[in-house]
């Protein structure tokens, strides 16, 4: 480890994303959006040109060579796949110095493993976030890990606050809140509502959408911070990244003009965390039940009008 002075100020820091794919961008495109880093600040990598458009457009640089991008940054957040990050710590740990705080993203990749991965007292950290960052409503929370300093969890816990929700929390929690928030868009996503066409008054459609709608998504929030409570998350933290990845995931429909499915494929990685949730969802027929949900209400105006 060199004598680099850490910086302090967050606007003089340059991040860079290694990996620079769905949550990468999300990240770089929310701390953009909440001016709290400028955009010649930070660097992806990707191995091939496929996010090299959208990152340019925002401003952003661009590279295939991650030991360049980890030299000339302070900040690195570790955006690849699981999978691919142990190849990934090995190449960049020859360039990793005291400067550097290094923060995965990546789930179920433990902060001993990363620690070991790299120099002795690197300044590690995990971080849990979700794809709603990119609309500054996203629900995050970070570990810091055995070397970190007071002023790096300050330093992300500002980031991250740019984000939306953010919470310090401790690594026993963060597959519950993997299975919570990080995955969580998709099921929030996936709750759209349908109408019928023999229901065509739209006064009724929209008590059954609408109206009654507050109550599946209080219902919803409530069995999500259920799920969190479950794999052991305290209630107050859970009912917070529920009803937070609720928002978000409402916002990102609302704001990108994706369709709602669009963005459910979007976090459902290939053997991924999420389409394991969804896959559970289906088998329980969250769907029908939501559709019925709306059309029982609907029904139920109907008749009582
Ligand atoms: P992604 O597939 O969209 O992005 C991964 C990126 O890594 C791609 O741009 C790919 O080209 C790049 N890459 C592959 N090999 C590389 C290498 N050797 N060096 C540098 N870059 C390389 O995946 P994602 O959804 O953005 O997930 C990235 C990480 O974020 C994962 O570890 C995941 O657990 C975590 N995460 C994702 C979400 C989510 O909703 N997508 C939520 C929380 C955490």
């Amino acid at each position: 480890m060199g004598d680099y002075t850490v910086k302090k100020d967050i606007s003089e820091m340059s991040l860079a994303f290694v990996g620079a794919g769905k949550m990468a961008q999300a990240m770089a495109k929310g701390f953009l959006a909440a001016g709290v880093v400028k955009a010649d600040h930070i660097t992806a990598t990707a191995p091939s040109c496929r996010s090299q458009p959208t990152l340019e457009d925002i401003g952003c640089q661009f590279t295939h060579n991650n030991k360049e991008a980890v030299e000339n940054s302070d900040i690195i957040f570790l955006s690849v796949k699981p999978h691919i990050l142990p190849g990934v710590l090995q190449e960049i740990a020859p360039v990793v110095t005291k400067r550097h705080l290094m923060v995965s993203v990546a789930a179920g990749v433990p902060l001993q493993f990363l620690e070991e991965k790299l120099p002795p007292k690197s300044r590690v950290m995990r971080v849990m976030p979700n794809t709603p960052c990119v609309v500054r409503q996203g629900a995050s929370v970070y570990v810091p890990g055995s070397h970190v300093e007071k002023e790096d969890s300050e330093i992300i816990k500002s980031l991250l606050s740019s984000l939306g929700y953010c919470s310090e929390s401790n690594e026993g929690m963060i597959s519950a809140v993997t299975g919570l928030a990080g995955s969580g868009p998709a099921y929030m996503i996936q709750k759209r509502g349908f109408c019928s066409d023999t229901y065509k008054d739209p006064v009724y459609v929209a008590i059954g959408l609408g109206g009654m709608g507050q109550a599946y998504a209080f219902t919803a929030i409530d069995a999500l911070a259920d799920g969190g409570v479950k794999m052991g998350l305290p209630r107050e933290l859970s009912i917070k990244l529920a009803a937070q990845t609720l928002l978000g995931a409402s916002k990102m429909v609302l704001e990108t003009g994706k369709h709602p499915m669009q963005l459910k494929d979007d976090v459902c990685s290939p053997g991924g965390t999420t389409i394991y949730a969804i896959h559970k969802l289906e088998s329980g027929g969250f769907r029908n039940l939501l559709i019925d949900a709306v059309e029982g209400a609907c029904l139920r105006a109907e008749a009582i009008a």
